[in-house]
C-alpha cells in the first residue's frame, strides 16, 4: 500500500530530525552551563572590584605604594570582567542560534507527526476496505464450496496446500495461469478431446486446470 510505503519513508525522516533535535538540546544545555559558569565568575571579579574600591574610597590604604598596587588591581580586574563579559556573550549568540536552529527542527518535528497522523488514518481506512473486500471474497468463495461435489472440493483442498494456496487456474491463451507456462501441442490436444465434466490437471504444475472459452484449444 502506497500509503504504507509513504510512513516507512516519513519514519525515517523522522527519526533524523529527531536525533538531530537531540543532539541540538545537548549543545544549548551545555551552552547555558558555560554561561551561568561565566556569570559566576563575573559575580566574583565583581564582588572584589567593589571592595578593593570601597578600600580606595573610605581612605583605609593610606602607603603610596599600598594605594598604588590597589589601583593598578582595580584596573587589572575591569579588563578580566570586560574579557569575562566578552566570552559569556559570545556565547550567548551561539546559543541563540543553536535555540533558532532547534525551534526549526522541533517544528519540522511537528510538521511530520501532523502528516503520519493523517497517513495512519489512510492508511487505516485502505486495510479496512481490503478487510471488507476479502471478507465478501470468502464468502463467496464459501457459497461456491458448497456447490461443489465433496470428492473434487477435497483434491481441490489437497492441490491447494501443496501449492502455495492456488489449487486450481485457467487455461488460457494455451497458458496455465498457475504456472504461467504455455502446454504443448500433444497436452492440448489430449485436453480439447477429454469430455467437459473430466477434472485435468496442469502437466507441469499439477494444478486443477481449468478449460475456458480464450483456452486456445
Ligand atoms: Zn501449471
Amino acid at each position: 500500500m502506497p500509503a504504507t510505503q509513504r510512513l516507512t519513508e516519513l519514519g525515517e525522516q523522522r527519526s533524523q530530525i529527531a536525533s538531530r533535535v537531540a543532539v541540538q538540546r545537548t549543545e544549548v544545555d551545555d551552552m547555558s552551563t558555560e554561561i551561568r559558569k561565566a556569570e559566576a565568575d563575573v559575580a566574583q571579579v565583581r564582588t572584589r572590584r567593589v571592595r578593593d574600591q570601597q578600600r580606595l574610597d573610605t581612605g583605609a590604604v593610606t602607603s603610596a605604594k599600598d594605594l598604588e598596587s590597589l589601583q593598578r588591581e582595580i584596573v587589572s580586574l575591569d579588563r578580566r570582567i570586560s574579557a569575562l563579559e566578552d566570552a559569556e556573550l559570545e556565547v550567548m549568540e551561539r546559543m541563540e542560534t543553536a535555540q533558532a536552529e532547534q525551534r526549526q527542527a522541533e517544528s519540522e518535528l511537528a510538521a511530520l507527526d501532523a502528516d503520519m497522523a493523517a497517513l495512519s488514518e489512510t492508511r487505516d481506512a485502505e486495510v479496512r476496505e481490503i478487510e471488507t473486500e476479502a471478507a465478501g471474497l470468502r464468502d463467496e468463495r464459501d457459497r461456491a464450496a458448497v456447490t461443489l461435489p465433496p470428492d473434487l472440493l477435497a483434491l481441490y483442498e489437497r492441490v491447494r496446500s501443496q501449492h502455495d494456496g492456488v489449487g486450481a487456474a485457467a487455461l488460457r491463451q494455451r497458458r496455465c495461469e498457475g504456472c504461467r507456462l504455455e502446454l504443448n501441442a500433444a497436452d492440448l490436444r489430449e485436453i480439447a478431446a477429454a469430455p467437459d465434466d473430466e477434472v485435468l490437471r496442469c502437466p507441469e504444475c499439477d494444478r486443477l486446470l481449468v478449460r475456458t472459452t480464450e483456452s486456445g484449444l
